[in-house]
């Protein structure tokens, strides 16, 4: 009998907690299997971006095109992580995750602040000195930036230019394949990572810090239930069932890896294949999603700053609260895909409305729960904008025809 592969994944993820709990934490001998899955994964990205990419834009060849699709892209971006924070403030405020919470002292560690890089500097930082180094550290602005300039060259050079698109094309096809085997492997990588984290978290350290999770959860469950369904139906004419059933393997290893940025070759392949979103929107508007684009982060920022002001017995004002959804925009850009970094950047955020920087302490025990949460958000929120952006902008000649 074959099981569908989006069945396997659910079997490997429930069997994963009931073996987790069962066992306790001596399941973490599986740990190397969710190791070795993210390791494949991660390993495919520099050149599935870097390849698909090129391609795309050297097919469509058209600057104007690119400039639009760039900043249709951002501003959906940032109106959905506006939103995704207001609705983490309204949340916050509705459950009073802070309220009667008992956590002794001695387990709240008072985190190291880090030093956010200027705005400038972040802009800076897009443009690469090198290019081969962008590549070898991963850095994503920079590969963006990089396959840009060569997709337009290739496609303005013209007749000499075509071998090196046939080039590219070949080698994205092949990381496309490559893909597909890996992905083979996701009901293992889920299994291997899922597993450790049941049996690393009792119930003890979960029970008094449930309100938190729980308002984090439905917070989140919201903004894609109706943000995201509004979205694809309304802009991308999808069926919400269709979008949520097609990105669900990659909302699931999401949920179980914590990182955006390392489930972002099964986000693509999902996007593409089951959503009919062109390649070369999707290795645009998926990796840039993944780096700027974190609305589950600032779902989390707007729950986690209420409830740290309730824990203290801080009133927020209402100067307070607007500078949060601001200021937590910006920093839910500024958060890079990978586990955890969400709580780094809580920091920049409680420094600024000037709440104590120990809150930070009070959900870091918890972190990595909440981090499934919200990477689970980020990462759908950067499908629905490949299938909405790719209605009105799609990058790649060999669009598949769209049902009129
Ligand atoms: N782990 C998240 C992600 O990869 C970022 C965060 O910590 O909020 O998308």
């Amino acid at each position: 009998m074959k099981i569908n592969f989006l069945t396997q994944i659910l079997i490997a993820f429930i069997l994963a907690v009931i073996l987790g709990a069962i066992v306790g934490p001596a399941i973490d001998i599986v740990s190397p299997l969710g190791e070795a899955f993210l390791r494949l994964i991660r390993f495919i990205i520099v050149p599935l971006i870097l390849t698909t990419l090129i391609t795309g834009v050297a097919s469509s060849g058209n600057l104007k095109k690119i400039g639009r699709l760039g900043g249709k892209t951002v501003a959906y971006y940032l109106v959905t992580s506006a939103i995704a924070i207001t609705l983490g403030l309204g949340i916050g405020y509705l459950f009073q995750p802070g309220e009667g919470v008992q956590i002794s002292e001695e387990n709240i560690e008072t985190p190291v602040a880090e030093e956010p890089d200027s705005f400038v500097d972040t802009f800076l930082n897009i443009i690469p000195t090198n290019p081969f180094q962008s590549l070898v550290e991963g850095e994503i602005l920079q590969i963006i930036f990089f396959a840009l300039f060569v997709g337009i060259a290739i496609a303005a050079v013209g007749e000499k230019g075509q071998p090196v698109l046939r080039f590219f094309q070949g080698f994205s096809e092949i990381m496309f394949k490559i893909t597909g085997y890996v992905i083979l492997l996701a009901p293992i990588g889920v299994f291997g990572l899922i597993a450790p984290i049941v049996g690393e978290y009792g119930l003890s350290i979960i029970l008094p810090l449930l309100k938190v999770i729980a308002a984090v959860a439905v917070a989140c469950l919201l903004h894609v239930a109706i943000t995201y369904s509004f979205a694809v139906k309304a802009i991308g004419k999808m069926s919400p069932i269709t979008f949520f059933k097609g990105i669900a393997p990659a909302s699931i290893f999401a949920f179980s890896s914590a990182s955006s940025a390392g489930t972002l070759p099964i986000t693509i392949k999902n996007v593409t294949e089951n959503l009919g979103v062109s390649k070369g929107t999707s290795s645009f508007v998926l990796p840039l999603g993944a780096t700027i684009n974190m609305d589950g982060t600032a779902i989390y920022q707007g729950v986690a700053v209420l409830f740290i002001a309730q824990f203290y017995g801080i009133e927020l004002t209402v100067m307070q609260l607007l500078s949060v959804v601001l200021i937590a925009t910006l920093a839910s850009i500024g958060t890079a895909g990978v586990p955890g970094a969400g709580l780094i950047m809580l920091t920049l955020v409680l420094t600024n409305i000037g709440l104590p920087l120990e809150g930070i302490g009070l959900v870091a025990g918890i972190d990595r729960i909440l981090d499934m949460f919200r990477t689970s958000v980020n990462v759908m929120g950067d499908a629905s904008a490949a299938v909405i952006i790719d209605r009105s902008e799609p990058l790649e000649e060999d669009t598949p025809p769209q049902p009129s």
